[in-house]
């Protein structure tokens, strides 16, 4: 084993007991590192009625619950048939977490699962049929109408503005149009084109669909 090697199986080493998931300090933290990990093994074993006996002893606990447990609390409740129960609980999970939870696939199989059980059918996402997911549309010009031009909004259009001065009031050559009455389209800038977020899907570019489960 050379140098560098042995150096980086000793970082390995050091940061594995230096998880935080191993720590236990109070005898509150104890019994709760006790019971979720007695609850996960009633799990592997399909004992769920006891893993949920577990999980509510935590709570029970009134310490803080570790978010891992929301996922194994509905996990099991999936498993005792409780879908809407489940389904809150593992929803919870993914509240806590986010995507970047460790047990972010594992979840979303459960949720999909409690509810393919409970209704029979579950959520899908199709390409939204109208941006083909883009997310925007492309549509003629509204502001002006596709001609690419809209009336000078400083002179409305007349070419001149008036001036007041000490001599009184004057007329100049408007400076926004330099006279020509109309500017390049302020929205489209002449491209006669206007992109919006496409309405249909409100920008997502896909679209949930209920779908019937398979088994
Ligand atoms: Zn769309
Ligand atoms: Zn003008
Ligand atoms: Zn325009």
């Amino acid at each position: 084993m050379g140098m560098t090697r042995k150096l980086y199986f000793m970082v390995i080493v050091v940061l594995f007991f230096c998880t935080p998931t191993v720590a236990a300090q109070n005898p509150s933290d104890t019994l709760v590192f006790f019971f979720v990990t007695q609850g996960k093994k009633q799990l592997e074993d399909k004992k769920y009625k006891e893993a949920l006996e577990s999980f509510k002893r935590v709570f029970a606990l009134k310490s803080a619950v570790p978010d891992e447990v929301a996922y194994y609390y509905g996990y099991a409740l999936l498993h005792l048939s409780n879908f809407s129960q489940s389904k809150a609980a593992l929803k919870k999970y993914i509240e806590l977490q986010g995507r970047n939870g460790l047990l972010y696939d594992k979840t979303l199989e459960a949720l999909e699962e409690a509810d393919c059980k409970e209704t029979g059918y579950k959520d899908a996402f199709i390409l939204c049929d109208i941006c083909f997911g883009d997310s925007t549309i492309t549509i003629g010009c509204r502001t002006c109408k596709e001609k690419g031009y809209e009336v000078c909004p400083l002179c409305k259009g007349n070419g001149v503005v008036l001036s007041a001065s000490s001599f009184g009031n004057t007329y100049r050559t408007c400076h926004r149009c330099a006279g020509e009455k109309i500017i390049k389209c302020t929205t489209c800038k002449s491209s006669l084109k206007e992109t919006l977020m496409c309405y249909s899907c409100s920008g997502k570019g896909r679209k949930k669909i209920r779908k019937k489960c398979i088994n």
